[in-house]
C-alpha cells in the first residue's frame, strides 16, 4: 500500500498576515510522500479525502494552526483516518440535535459566578444521563457557550492559555464565562 504522508511547507508569513488566514490554511504548501505537490490547502484536502484521510489534518494525526504550534487533531480523535472523521461528524450532529441552546441556556442560569466549559459539560451529561465519551458533548457545549457570548448574553473572563500569534489568535483549552451584567 502506498502511504500518503503529507508534509507541510510553510512560506514566509509576513509580520501584517492576516492572522485567520494563517490558522486557516493559508502560507503553506503540502508535499505528499507519494510524490505529489499540493500546491494549496484545497489541494491537499481534495488528496486527504481521495486516500482516505483526515481532511483537517491531512492523515497526519496532528493539527498544524501556526509554524510552531500544533495538536492533536479533534477531528479523526487523532487517528488520521477520514472514516474516523465523518463517524466524528456524525457524532456531533447527534450531539447538536440533543444539546440545545435552551437546554444549555437552563443549566447555566441558576450559576451566579463564574463557570467553566468542564463544568458544564458535564452538566449536560449529568442531565441527559450521557456516559463519558459517547457523544462529543464538550465541543458542542462550546459552541453553545461561544454562540450565547457572541449574542452578548456571556462574557468570556478566562485569560487565554496559548497565544498563537500575538493576541488575536489565541486557544482556550477549559475557558470560563460569566452571565453578562444586566
Ligand atoms: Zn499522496
Ligand atoms: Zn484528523
Amino acid at each position: 500500500m502506498k502511504k500518503h504522508t503529507m508534509t507541510t511547507l510553510w512560506d514566509e508569513i509576513p509580520d501584517d498576515a492576516d492572522d485567520l488566514l494563517v490558522v486557516r490554511g493559508g502560507f503553506r504548501r503540502y508535499l505528499c510522500l507519494c510524490g505529489k505537490h499540493l500546491p494549496d490547502r484545497d489541494a491537499a484536502e481534495l488528496h486527504a479525502m481521495e486516500t482516505n484521510q483526515c481532511t483537517t489534518c491531512l492523515g497526519t494525526t496532528t493539527e498544524q494552526i501556526t509554524p510552531n504550534f500544533s495538536q492533536p487533531c479533534t477531528s479523526c480523535a487523532a487517528t488520521g483516518k477520514r472514516k474516523a472523521q465523518l463517524s466524528w461528524e456524525l457524532a456531533y450532529a447527534e450531539a447538536e440535535a440533543l444539546i440545545t441552546v435552551e437546554l444549555v441556556r437552563k443549566l447555566i442560569t441558576p450559576l451566579t459566578g463564574p463557570f467553566r466549559l468542564s463544568e458544564v459539560a458535564d452538566a449536560v451529561r449529568a442531565t441527559l444521563d450521557l456516559p463519558v465519551g459517547r457523544l462529543p458533548v464538550g465541543p458542542r457545549v462550546r459552541d453553545v457557550l461561544r454562540g450565547l457570548e457572541a449574542g452578548g448574553e456571556l462574557v468570556l473572563v478566562s485569560a487565554p492559555d496559548e497565544l498563537l500569534r500575538g493576541t488575536t489568535v489565541v486557544l482556550y483549552r477549559d475557558p470560563y464565562w460569566q452571565h453578562a451584567a444586566k
